[in-house]
C-alpha cells in the first residue's frame, strides 16, 4: 500500500470521493446536465479521425461511419480536441516517419482547421484554447503519436514544435531507438535510453507535453524521473479494471498523481472492460493466433489467407463483449480514488479504436457522461476539472517550464 492510504480514510477523503465510494446516486435533471456540460471546457486529448481526413474525408458533414465529425462534435459540446498526428510503426523503416508526421500535421492544419476556419481554430497554448472557446470555435491541437516521428533528431523535434505540435507520445506499439513500448515484447532500451532522456528534456524546454501512453512500464518510470514537467497519458485507462499492457497499474497512477500528472481515460472497450479485453482479437493474442492458424489451414496462397483472416477477424470482433458508459465512469472513479480528482481527464481515442462503449458511441455522447458523473456524486467543479481544467493546468505548467 502507498503512504496516503495508511491515514484514516475519513480524514483525507473529499466530499466527492466519499460520494463515489459509497456509490451514492441521485437524479440529475436535463437542465442541470445541460448547464454543467455547457459550462465545462471539454478537452479530449486523443482523437484519430485524422487517419481518415488524411485520406480525403471532410470532417464537416455528419457521417454514418466512425465516431467523429463536426456535427457530432458540436452536439457533444466538445471544446477542444488534440488530433493525433499518428505515425504507424511501419513508417519507422527507411526514414519515412518524419515524412508521415508532416502529412498528418498537415491534415490537421489544412484539412480540419483550414477547411473549416469558422468552426475550428488551431490552438498552441492553454490561453489559445480559451480564446477559441470565446469565439465559439472548437480548439484544434496537434499531438504526435509515435516518437519514431523525430527520426532520432532533436532538430526534427524542434521543427514539429514550430509547426504546432504540443504533445508527443514517446512510442506507439513499436519501441524506437530510445524508448520501449508497452506493445513490444523485447525491450531494447530497458526503458528510456540516454538519448531518450535528452528528448524528454528538450520537450520540457520547448513546452511540449510528454505523453507516456503506449510506453512500457519501465519507460513510464524513467520518464517520471527524467521530466521536469509532469508527464501525462493522453489515452490510457486503469489496468486493475482491464488488464492490458496499454493501461496503467494502480502503482503507476499513484506515482503519476504524486508528480501532478494526468491519466486521460481511453474509451476503447478493451481499455475499459476486462471481458472486452479477453474477447478482442486486438487485445487477446491467443484469439488472434487461433484465427491466423485457421486462415492458414483453410486458404491457399498469401492473398486468400490474408482475405480470410480479415473476414474471420471482423466476425470475431463483432462478437466481442462491449464496454459501457458505466465502465468509463468506473475508470474515472478508480483514478480519483488512487490519485485524486486533479489526476484524471478524457482521451477518448475515438476513431482510433474499433469498439466503443454502449452509451458513449461517438463524440456526440459526452453529455451522457456528464449526467453519469453528476449522478455518481461528482460536483460541477469536479466535472470541470475532469473535462479540461486539469489538462489546462498541466499545459500551463509545461508552458511555464519552457524557456
Ligand atoms: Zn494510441
Amino acid at each position: 500500500m502507498h503512504g496516503i492510504h495508511s491515514i484514516p480514510s475519513i480524514v483525507i477523503l473529499s466530499a466527492v470521493s466519499l460520494a463515489c465510494l459509497t456509490a451514492q446516486t441521485r437524479r440529475a435533471s436535463d437542465a442541470e446536465v445541460d448547464r454543467v456540460h455547457r459550462s465545462a471546457l471539454l478537452i479530449d486529448t486523443h482523437n484519430d479521425v485524422t487517419s481518415e481526413t488524411v485520406k480525403g474525408l471532410d470532417i464537416g458533414p455528419l457521417r454514418q461511419q466512425g465516431h467523429t465529425d463536426l456535427v457530432r462534435l458540436k452536439q457533444g459540446g466538445v471544446g477542444a480536441v488534440f488530433f493525433a498526428a499518428y505515425v504507424s510503426g511501419t513508417y519507422a523503416q527507411g526514414n519515412r516517419a518524419a515524412n508521415r508526421a508532416m502529412e498528418m500535421i498537415d491534415t490537421i492544419r489544412h484539412d480540419i482547421v483550414g477547411r473549416h476556419p469558422t468552426d475550428f481554430e488551431l490552438a498552441l497554448t492553454a490561453d489559445g484554447i480559451a480564446a477559441a472557446r470565446k469565439k465559439g470555435r472548437i480548439a484544434a491541437l496537434i499531438g504526435i503519436e509515435g516518437g519514431h516521428a523525430i527520426e532520432d533528431s532533436l532538430r526534427l523535434l524542434r521543427n514539429f514544435h514550430a509547426l504546432g505540435v504540443r504533445y508527443m507520445t514517446l512510442t506507439h506499439n513499436n519501441s524506437n531507438h530510445w524508448a520501449d513500448s508497452a506493445g513490444d515484447a523485447n525491450k531494447p532500451n530497458n526503458g528510456l535510453s540516454g538519448f531518450g532522456r535528452e528528448v524528454v528534456r528538450e520537450m520540457n524546454r520547448l513546452g511540449m507535453m510528454v505523453d507516456i501512453s503506449h510506453a512500457s512500464d519501465k519507460t513510464f518510470y524513467d520518464v517520471l524521473e527524467a521530466s521536469t514537467v509532469p508527464p501525462f497519458a493522453s489515452h490510457s485507462s486503469c489496468r486493475s479494471l482491464a488488464n492490458i499492457p496499454r493501461n496503467m497499474t494502480d502503482a503507476m497512477i499513484t506515482a503519476l498523481g504524486k508528480k501532478g500528472g494526468l491519466v486521460q481515460i481511453n474509451f476503447g472497450c478493451e481499455f475499459l472492460n476486462q471481458k472486452s479485453a479477453e474477447t478482442s482479437t486486438w487485445a487477446n493474442p491467443k484469439i488472434a493466433e487461433g484465427l491466423r492458424q485457421r486462415a492458414n489451414a483453410q486458404a491457399a496462397g498469401e492473398k486468400a489467407r490474408a482475405e480470410l483472416l480479415k473476414k474471420l477477424t471482423s466476425e470475431a470482433d463483432a462478437k466481442m463483449a462491449r464496454a459501457t458508459l458505466e465502465d468509463a465512469v468506473a475508470h474515472i472513479d478508480r483514478v480519483v480514488k488512487l490519485a485524486g480528482i486533479d489526476t484524471v481527464g478524457i482521451g477518448s481515442d475515438y476513431d482510433g479504436v474499433g469498439c466503443v462503449p454502449v452509451g458513449l458511441e461517438d463524440v456526440s455522447k459526452f453529455p451522457a457522461l456528464t449526467r453519469a458523473l453528476l449522478e455518481k456524486g461528482y460536483s460541477p467543479a469536479d466535472v470541470h476539472k475532469i473535462y479540461g481544467g486539469n489538462l489546462l493546468r498541466l499545459m500551463r505548467e509545461a508552458e511555464k517550464a519552457a524557456r
